[in-house]
């Protein structure tokens, strides 16, 4: 199987600018039939011609799928790794790369402000396994140096922007401090997608992504990827996906690959919105804090232009009268969907502290009660204004 990334599918977009490999990485007309779009392939099991004589590396379906191998070699091209692996979700990804990395008595440094599943992942299962974590600031390079425990740290684990308050970490930065500890940096890429930020190109040894969210790009899937800078930690991962499973089907493999193909133009619009709708909350008497790192003030302005081709479409703000007011904002909105989730084409309203981040209560992650979290989506920007007035004027 090593070698069913070598193949015809990306090697000739390599070189080409993101919007082409997105259409074309792993996606070249189908050899038997011409296809134009990689087909569903369904079959659990692949004839062999004698015993050992695989036909294209492909022998059990959960070792290897075509339509799963399509959609790999189209993430590693858009993420500039060497290999890719999707899984059944996000937090399958994250599991399969932390059984390859740590081992009991292994340390990670976390992030204070991440998705409140990751966070569960940490501290409810890893650390029943020996994995020992410390959560740090890592939008300050001091913090995240100041946490690590020299030679157990096995990991850092990053997410920028994010999730729910948009906080900014210097990839590069990390990347340095990780590796001047031995240990590796992993970047949870979910909310800025590899469109808007590559960061194996800044240093980072593995990308994360919930595939659910702007990969995908319409909700109507779930899974998730682990993209590697080497190809031999893609064989550690690749063994213990196989060996454990986590596999995502024919079908969700290919729902992701088709997001895939949009994702520049979706991006474009989803931080135009965004952009617009972070002047609004701005400006509004009912807010008394936005967050979204395009906004010069932001105190990740500076790293999130380095770094980033864009800001994203993910904003939170925090409402002058507090968790009443935030309730009430999440309950007022039409347009805006009340709903977990994010980076489909719609958008979403959502009251992190007691939605996606109840996990997290009580935590050093724990989330402010009066923050509200959107997902712009890429609706026509007035009617999203329009409806964040009515809203915030009814909270
Ligand atoms: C949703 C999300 C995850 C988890 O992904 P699933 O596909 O839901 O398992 C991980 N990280 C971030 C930033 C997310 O938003």
């Amino acid at each position: 199987m090593a070698d069913r990334n070598a193949g015809s599918n990306g090697s000739n977009g390599l070189n080409a600018e993101f919007e082409t490999l997105a259409v074309h990485a792993g996606q070249e007309p189908d050899p038997a039939t011409g296809a134009v779009v990689v087909p569903i392939h369904t079959a659990s099991t692949f004839a062999q011609d004698g015993v050992g004589g695989l036909r294209a590396g492909f022998e059990y379906a959960r070792s290897g799928n075509p339509t799963r191998a399509a959609l790999e070699t189209s993430l590693a091209a858009l993420e500039r790794g060497a290999e890719a692996l999707a899984f059944a979700s996000g937090l399958a990804a994250s599991d399969a790369l932390l059984r390859a990395v740590c081992r009991p008595g292994s340390h990670v440094v976390i992030p204070a402000d991440a998705y409140g599943g990751t966070y569960r992942l940490f501290a409810r299962v890893l650390a029943e396994w020996g994995v020992e974590h410390t959560a740090a600031d890592l939008s300050d390079p001091a913090a995240a140096s100041a946490a690590i425990r020299p030679g157990s740290t096995a990991l850092v684990w990053c997410e920028t922007p994010t999730n729910p308050l948009l906080a900014i970490a210097d990839i590069a930065a990390l990347a340095s401090i990780a590796h001047g500890a031995d240990a590796l940096l992993v970047v949870d890429n979910t909310f800025a997608s590899p469109y808007l930020c590559q960061p194996l190109t800044l240093g980072a040894d593995v990308v994360v992504h919930s595939t659910t969210k702007y990969l995908g790009g319409h909700s109507d899937v779930v899974g998730g990827a682990v993209v590697t800078a080497s190809a031999e930690l893609a064989q550690r991962v690749r063994f213990i996906q196989n060996a454990a499973g986590a596999v995502p089907g024919p079908f969700d493999a290919w729902l992701v690959l088709r997001g895939v193909k949009t994702l520049p133009v979706r991006m474009d619009r989803h931080c135009a919105n965004a952009r617009e709708v972070a002047a609004l909350l701005s400006a509004h008497p009912a807010v008394h804090a936005v967050h979204y790192p395009g906004l010069p003030g932001h105190p990740g302005h500076d790293v999130a232009a380095k770094q980033m081709r864009d800001f994203g479409g993910m904003v939170s703000f925090q409402l002058a009268a507090g968790a009443e007011g935030a309730l009430a904002v999440c309950a007022a909105t039409r347009l805006f969907t009340l709903a977990e989730s994010l980076g489909g084409v719609e958008s979403l309203i959502e009251h992190p502290a007691s939605m996606t981040h109840a996990s997290v209560a009580g935590s050093p992650l724990a989330v402010p009660d009066d923050l509200v979290r959107l997902s712009v989506g890429i609706e026509a920007v007035d009617d999203l204004l329009t409806d964040l007035e009515q809203a915030l004027h009814a909270g």
